[in-house]
Order: C-alpha cells, then structure tokens, then sequence
C-alpha cells in the first residue's frame, strides 16, 4: 500500500532530513540511525545526482536502492528520492515511497506525464528560475492531489546567499493555491550556518514542513559539503522547528485570565495553575506532553470535578517556573488549544 500525500502531511510539522546522496552503505546506515534515533520518519537520500560539472560525483544510482530497503525495513522509515528519467519511476518502486522532481527538471514534461501514472505523492520543487504558474502548471501535469511544493530558492539580482528563499511564492502557493508547501533551507542558503534561520523563517511563515541536507561529516560529503549540517545542529534545529510550528498552528480557542498577577519573573519561582479540561481517552497526556516540550516541572497536579457545565473538570498544577517566564507562557498559549480556560492562580 503507498503512502498518500494526505498521509504524508498528517507528520506535523513534515521533517524530511537526510543527506545530500547516498555515498556508500557506512555513510548512510550512520546517519539514518542518528536521524531515527531523533525521530525523523522520512528519509532524503539521492541516488541520482543532476549536477552542473560532469566530472563531479554523479550518485551512485541503483546500487544504492539496496542499502535504502534494508533502513526503510529496520526503522520504518519512509523513502524520499529524486527521480530524474522516467524508467527510475518502475526501478524504485517498492523501496521510495516518495518521488521528487529536483529543481531542474521541474519543466521536463515528460517526466512530470510519467509521474502522473504512478500513484505515489510527488514532492515537487520549484525551477529555480520559474514563476508561480509555471510551478502550478507542472503540478497540474502531475496532478496537484498528490503533489507537495518545495520551495527551495530563486535566483534574483540578489547574490547573498546561494538562492533567495522565496517566502512569497510559498505563501500564495499554499494559501492562494491551497497545495502543501514545504521549504528546503539546504539549498537557498548554500552554507551550513544560514541553515537554521531559513528554516525558522519558512515555518514561521506558515509552511508544512521542511527538507534539510545532514551529513555526518559534512567537510567529506561528495556533494553540497558547504551545506549540509551535522546530526547535532539538527537536533536544536529540529526542537526549535516544533516550537515554531505549534505557535504558528496555534487555533486560539479561550481566554487566559488571570486571578492573581504574577509577583516575579523569578526562575525558582514556582506557579499554580487551574486547567478546565473537556474528558476525552489523551488528554492529561497531551498537557503533560507540552509542559515536558518546554522543559517545565511539575511540582503537583491535582483532578478536580467541575462545577461548571461548559468542562467536565479541572486540573490544579503547580509548575516550577515563574508565570511571566517565556517558557511557560508558550506553553501557555499552546494549551489554550486543549483547555477551555486556563487560570494564573499566583506564584505560592
Ligand atoms: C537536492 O534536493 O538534492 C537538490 C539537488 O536540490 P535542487 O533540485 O533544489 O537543486
Ligand atoms: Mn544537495
């Protein structure tokens, strides 16, 4: 059975991270394990590389489809390759669950025809010189029900970086356009270090999800070296993505009020806190999940049922951290999505 795009998206924010090709066997069943153990569920690893030098590393093509069905079988991984001649379509069936169109063959129409046939979603990135129709009309050639956009940078006057990242045509594609857009810092930037803050900006911008280069030892990779990021810089990346991304996706649904206004900002300072809950099988788990991704502690927690007809009942906690902290007052602003009214009851 393949996976659909509709699926795909349901991995909030889509993390797609992988290096830039797959080099040999050693190189990519470390950094698939590093990333597994980070919890990425889909891996990027070329085996075909369109590169501007002939003499420069090429990918080392069907060899390398092996070495991917053995990490997709031990980790469950899910498998994003480019795609650059029609016959790779049938070749990788049955190991890559997502094909891609790489920014230069955005406009083959061939290959978009063919792509068309299989059923499997299509990650389709953006020519680096095309404008938004010509990037819709390729999707269309695919069909734009399985079709996830990757805006990955242009080329303009302007020379800072390798690519601009064009945050604009992302919005109007997604929002005007109503097709999943995801952004690849990677490539825009060019440059290891530039990496995180493109990341940052697209998913604050509003974009499903990101496709980041990470390579063990980026100064050996056979390709992008300048750009790939180590296992380690990802993983603050990847911390930072999810914070960003449940802000950003944040459905305000009640009112913090405040019974009795916070002295200090003080970090040993602890806060009482009164949460109405609506019952339903996950929801104790899910507050608990959100005081644990902003490293909170909790000092006590206590059920109470509810007076009040709107929830069932309320739980009283006591975090150990200052009302006016950032941190709790994101993870404040993220469980108003899951409670009805959320209490300051004061620091004790
Ligand atoms: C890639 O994703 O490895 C790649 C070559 O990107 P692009 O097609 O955007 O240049
Ligand atoms: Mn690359």
């Amino acid at each position: 059975m393949n996976i659909t795009a509709k699926d795909l998206l349901k991995i909030k924010p889509l993390i797609i991270a992988g290096p830039c090709a797959v080099e040999s066997k050693e190189q990519i069943t470390d950094i698939a394990k590093k990333l597994h153990q980070m919890g990425v569920k889909v891996l990027r690893c070329q085996l075909w590389k369109p590169r501007t030098d002939p003499t420069s590393f090429q990918g080392i093509g069907l060899k390398g489809l092996a070495y991917l069905k053995e990490l997709k079988d031990k980790y469950g991984f899910l498998i994003a390759t480019e795609i650059t001649d029609k016959d790779q379509i049938n070749q990788t069936k049955g190991v890559v669950d997502i094909l891609w169109v790489g920014s230069r063959n955005m406009q083959n129409y061939e290959l978009l025809k063919a792509l068309g046939k299989d059923n499997r979603p299509v990650i389709l990135k953006r020519g680096f010189i095309s404008t938004i129709s010509e990037w819709m009309g390729a999707g269309k050639y695919i069909g734009l029900g399985k079709v996830i956009l990757c805006e990955r940078g242009v080329r303009t006057g302007a020379d800072s970086m390798r690519f601009t990242l064009d945050i604009n045509a992302a919005l109007v594609a997604k929002y005007d356009h109503k097709i999943p857009v995801i952004i690849d810092p990677s490539h825009t930037a060019g440059r290891s270090d530039m990496v995180p803050k493109l990341a940052y900006a697209g998913i604050a911008a509003g974009a499903d999800g990101i496709v980041v280069e990470v390579h063990s030892h980026p100064e050996k990779a056979l390709s992008d070296a300048s750009q790939q990021i180590t296992p380690k810089v990802f993983k603050e990346l990847l911390d930072k993505v999810n914070a960003i991304y449940k802000i950003i996706h944040l459905k305000e649904s009640s009112d913090i009020s405040w019974v009795n206004p916070a002295k200090s900002a003080n970090k040993k300072t602890r806060t009482r806190l009164s949460l109405a809950v609506v019952d339903r099988v996950g929801i104790l788990k899910d507050i608990l999940t959100v005081f644990a991704d902003f490293d909170i502690n909790l000092n006590k927690l206590e059920s109470h049922p509810s007076k009040n007809k709107q929830w069932d009942y309320y739980f009283e906690v006591e975090v150990e951290s200052g009302a006016n902290e950032p941190r709790l007052v994101q993870a404040l602003n993220i469980l108003k999505k899951l409670c009805p009214s959320i209490k300051i009851l004061g620091e004790p």
